[in-house]
């Protein structure tokens, strides 16, 4: 959505998201198994959104909108789902605040963490005030890891704005002053041996844009609750 376009709701970004098909709530009857090989109720993500770009520009401008007097220099976000917002986000601080605001992103390095190597990244984001945005707050660890190397670069962080946040997630622990969130989310985890849907015998879902039920499946071809494509869907 550009300038001047009506603005969307709190609601109607659940629903929009929702419609996307960016979430499966507990109550919608998902079994997921996630990155961690945990097994979930519920299952996040960005992906489906990200061809939308009036959504995405809509997302950005409210979550930059709560930092518009924060002095925000640079917009700072993890790869990979969350770089159309390192644009979008700047886009949208200039709009409120007729500064020019500067976008970088963090790439991510293996095993896990993230590292600023691209040509003028750290140049434009050493000494600045910064605000970190992300697609999906989680376990807080990419927005955490973030904090670090802003602060390692003398950086203030004004805060974190994620699109979906999960209930758990706290700009306390983050270790900033404010979290914004456009949608709360939450989910129940489980080691696969307690996890109370498998003694319920709810089939997993193998859609690979759903986690790794798939690779849950060849090494558990046996499970009793069975197997599905989809989230309300038996195969
Ligand atoms: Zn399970």
């Amino acid at each position: 959505m550009m300038p001047g376009e009506r603005t969307l709701s709190k609601a109607e970004i659940a629903d929009a998201l929702k419609a996307k098909g960016c979430f499966h709530t507990p109550e919608d009857g998902g079994h997921f198994v996630g990155v961690s090989g945990k097994h979930l109720s519920g299952y996040y993500n960005i992906d489906p959104a990200l061809p939308d770009v009036e959504l995405m520009s809509e997302l950005c401008r409210q979550l930059v909108e709560p930092f518009k007097d924060a002095g925000v220099e640079v917009v700072f976000v993890p790869a990979i789902g969350a770089i159309p917002m390192a644009e979008w986000g700047p886009y949208h601080l200039r709009e409120l605040t007729g500064r020019k605001v500067a976008g970088v992103w963090a790439d991510k390095v293996k095993p896990r963490g993230f590292v600023i190597e691209r040509t003028g990244f750290e140049m434009a984001l050493k000494g600045k005030t910064v605000l970190i945005l992300e697609d999906i707050v989680n376990q807080m660890f990419s927005v955490t890891e973030l904090v670090k190397l802003a602060k390692g670069l003398g950086c203030e962080v004004v805060g974190v704005g994620g699109v979906m946040v999960k209930d758990t997630a706290s700009a306390e622990a983050i270790g900033v002053p404010k979290l914004v969130s456009l949608y709360d989310f939450r989910y129940d985890a489980w080691e696969p041996a307690d996890c109370e849907l498998c003694q319920k015998h709810v089939p997993i879902v193998t859609d690979p844009a759903l986690g790794h039920g798939q690779e849950y499946k060849e090494a558990h071809p046996d499970y009793e609750g069975g197997y599905t494509t989809s989230v309300g869907h038996s195969e």
